[in-house]
């Protein structure tokens, strides 16, 4: 059984970046009905903090992606994965190591001056120096033939041994090392597939030299190609959320969110929309691009128009009132009104922005409305007819229709000025929706009001 994990470090919010590479994990999971697993990175005692674990977590949960076990937590195993590593040391796998700082950084300056690649030089890798609290643990890597291994996305993958240096798995403070760590994990949480970034790459080689000397499977490995911003640089702040809750907080829907960071670097032949559901049985990694993908800040917002319209009136009032607080049940014609702001918004806030004109009164002056004076008769006019009708949506289209017949208009010459007046705005929907869902008594009063100004 296909066995995926996430493994976040909790140092920031879960990002764009970081919530695709836990879509893909969680998808490959559901799709080869296995099962999807949560490991917190949290070792790193500084940056880790317990705020952004519950942030983790609760945006995984706005993207309704399940864990099949309760999450591992990386920092309560410290002690076991030293343990682990002083045994490889005494096995051979790893050599203690006490070079100084200063030695150190010398070797780094001879290195630079000779155009070589800085990398510790193996000088303790012979000396069998007997390990002591305070020094550090090097892992022998291999110093011939090359480290390799089968990506699922990107094909053959293999480095030159003399590329790597003999890491550390064990710090001198008795803190292990993320490569070791990451390593003895997955081999504990008998991960079968493990999928990340392809900035991990260099990584995974070293890691499965450390899963080697541990005896364990080697799990297949994917590496996603990164998400850059639309101007093909790196993804920042600016051009992504830094936090997958913004997009929540902002009024986008969880379901539209998934099936545009599901695009970011998979298809599946022209299809466009897809739900979750589908995409538990279809998500191959073989259908995965190789190479980068661009947000597209625009493409979200289609996406999320689109998830927006496919929501009945009913479960859009409940959506935007949870977000915004603004109630449409309490206007009457509620659904009637969100259903067409619908239609034109991007998110369930901007629904709620453009609706205020439902719940309170524009302020509109004659004047403001640029037309010739004239027309003001025309309106009253109009206003005076119009209380006359029943107001009935065919019969409200109706009276439009014979009213600018009788008095020789085009539509424009009635319904922009109109439209302003009875909403404060140039783009609202139809005037006939608009008179019919504000009703008779708001509509005579907003133009009366308008006029008399
Ligand atoms: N903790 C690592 C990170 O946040 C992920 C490592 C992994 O997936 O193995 O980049």
């Amino acid at each position: 059984m296909e066995i995926t994990r996430f493994a976040p470090s909790p140092t920031g919010h879960l990002h764009i970046g970081g919530a695709r590479t836990a879509l893909f994990s969680y998808l490959f999971a559901k799709a080869n009905k296995g099962k999807f697993l949560l490991r917190f990175e949290d070792t790193d005692q500084e940056r880790s903090k317990d705020e952004y674990v519950d942030s983790i977590l609760n945006s995984l949960n706005w993207m309704q992606i399940k864990l099949d076990a309760e999450p591992v937590y990386q920092s309560k195993k410290i002690s076991k994965h030293k343990e682990l590593a002083i045994e490889l040391y005494k096995k051979g796998f790893a050599y203690a190591c006490d070079c100084s700082e200063e030695t150190l950084s010398k070797m780094r300056e001879e290195q630079i001056a000779k155009k070589q690649k800085p990398k510790y030089n193996g000088l303790n890798r012979n000396k069998n120096i007997e390990f002591a609290e305070g020094m550090v643990l090097r892992f022998k890597f291999p110093l011939e033939g090359e480290s390799k291994f089968k990506d699922l996305i990107l094909g053959d993958i293999a480095i030159n041994n003399k590329e790597f240096d003999d890491f550390i798995i064990l710090r001198s403070d008795g803190s292990p090392t993320y490569n070791f760590s990451a390593a003895v994990d997955d081999k504990d949480m008998k991960i079968t597939t493990v999928i990340r970034g392809d900035d991990h790459i260099t990584n995974t080689l070293k890691q499965i030299n450390v899963l080697e000397v541990l005896g364990a499977t080697i799990p297949k490995y994917a590496h996603l190609p990164m998400v850059l911003a639309e101007s093909g640089k790196r993804l920042s702040k600016r051009d992504g959320a830094e936090d997958i809750l913004d997009y929540k907080k902002k009024g986008y829907l969880s379901d539209a969110l998934i099936n545009y960071l599901v695009r970011l670097g998979w298809s599946y032949g022209e299809e466009e929309i897809f739900s979750l559901e589908k995409l538990q049985k279809i998500f191959d990694l073989s259908d995965v691009n190789s190479s980068p993908s661009k947000y597209s800040q625009d493409l979200l917002n289609w996406y999320n128009n689109k998830y927006l319209n496919f929501l009945s009136a009913e479960e859009l009032v409940l959506n935007v009132k949870e977000n915004t607080e603004i109630d449409f049940s309490e206007i009457n014609n509620g659904n009637l009104a969100i259903s067409l702001l619908a239609k034109g918004a991007n998110s369930l806030n901007q629904i709620a922005e453009d609706s205020i004109y439902f719940f309170e009164d524009p302020q509109v002056n004659f004047d403001a409305l640029k037309i010739d004076m004239n027309k003001k008769i025309l309106f009253s006019e109009f206003r005076k007819k119009l209380k006359e009708i029943d107001f009935e949506k065919n019969l409200i289209e109706k009276f439009i229709k014979e009213f600018l017949q009788a008095n020789d208009l085009k539509f424009p010459e009635l319904g922009k000025p109109l439209r302003v007046i009875l909403t404060g705005k140039e783009n609202a929907p139809s005037i006939s929706d608009l008179l019919f869902i504000l009703g008779k008594e708001t509509s005579l009063k907003r133009i009366e009001y308008t006029l008399n100004d």
